[in-house]
């Protein structure tokens, strides 16, 4: 662990690095580990657990895919198997992580990206890692200061100008002011006059928000093949 950062009430991000690499008997969830220098795609997850025999879950990385330091960014679950220990972790100390893997991606082009809540994160590595051009990133969150990362993506929405700029629109369901929605993300999504040009959707937060939001692309029109999703669960 290289550090931990609490960013929200109970949200936190999780710095690590790989140090020893072991055999695929005792790594997390799948075989393998990563390589030294970190390297991932953009979308990847990474299985978690404190000990080879303990309970293991799922993390989206939340990091640039070259910056060597892995993140990911986790709600604590009271009474969850994983998520209070894994909040007291501290640098230094050492945790079981798996092979990058899984297959949430955003092979290029114009594309809306969905999150709600730490469902953000494989969107932070797609744009720490500059694949910005013809993305809308639309993001649910209760209030106006629940918005994880929102300095970064509102500095990435400022950089660009033109048709490829990258858009950021932050929904929140129970805030109102300038540069929000005052709605949940399934109201903008059902009563925006023109969904964003796009050739793909990418969903990823809880299953009732994937199952929601699905839903309503459909029922605009976006063909079942364009959506792709990450449920967590
Ligand atoms: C592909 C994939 C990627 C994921 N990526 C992330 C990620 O990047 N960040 C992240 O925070 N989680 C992510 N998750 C969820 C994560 O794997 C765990 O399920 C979660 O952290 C809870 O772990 P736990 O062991 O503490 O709780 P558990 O003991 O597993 O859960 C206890 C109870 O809490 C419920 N619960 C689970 N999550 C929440 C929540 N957020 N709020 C309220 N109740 C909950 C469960 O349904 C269960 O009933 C992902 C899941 C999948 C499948």
């Amino acid at each position: 662990v290289v550090s931990q950062e609490r960013i929200a009430a109970d949200t936190y991000l999780l710095s690590f690095e790989p140090a020893d690499r072991v055999g695929s008997e005792d790594t997390v969830g799948s075989a393998g580990f990563f390589e030294p220098a970190g390297i991932f795609e953009p979308g990847a997850i990474v299985g978690l657990a404190l000990h080879p025999a303990g309970p293991s879950r799922w993390y989206s990385l939340a990091g640039g895919p070259a910056e060597g330091v892995l993140q990911v960014v986790f709600d604590v679950v009271p009474g969850g198997a994983l998520t209070p220990a894994l909040a007291a972790l501290r640098p230094g100390d050492r945790l079981w992580a798996s092979a990058p893997g899984g297959e949430f991606r955003d092979p290029g082009g114009r594309a809306l990206w969905l999150a709600a809540g730490t469902g953000i994160a494989p969107f932070r590595s797609m744009v720490r890692a500059g694949r910005t051009a013809g993305k809308t990133l639309v993001h649910a969150a209760r209030t106006r200061d629940s918005f994880l990362f929102a300095p970064e993506f509102a500095a990435a929405a400022s950089a660009g100008a033109g048709r490829d700029a990258f858009r950021y629109v932050r929904c929140a369901s129970r805030d109102a002011g300038e540069g929000l929605y005052p709605g949940r993300l399934t109201e903008y999504l059902s009563r925006v006059p023109e969904l964003p040009e796009a050739e793909r959707c990418l969903v990823c937060g809880s299953a009732d928000f994937v199952v929601d939001v699905r839903d309503i692309l459909i029922a605009r029109g976006i063909p079942f093949e364009a959506i792709v999703s990450e449920t967590y669960f």
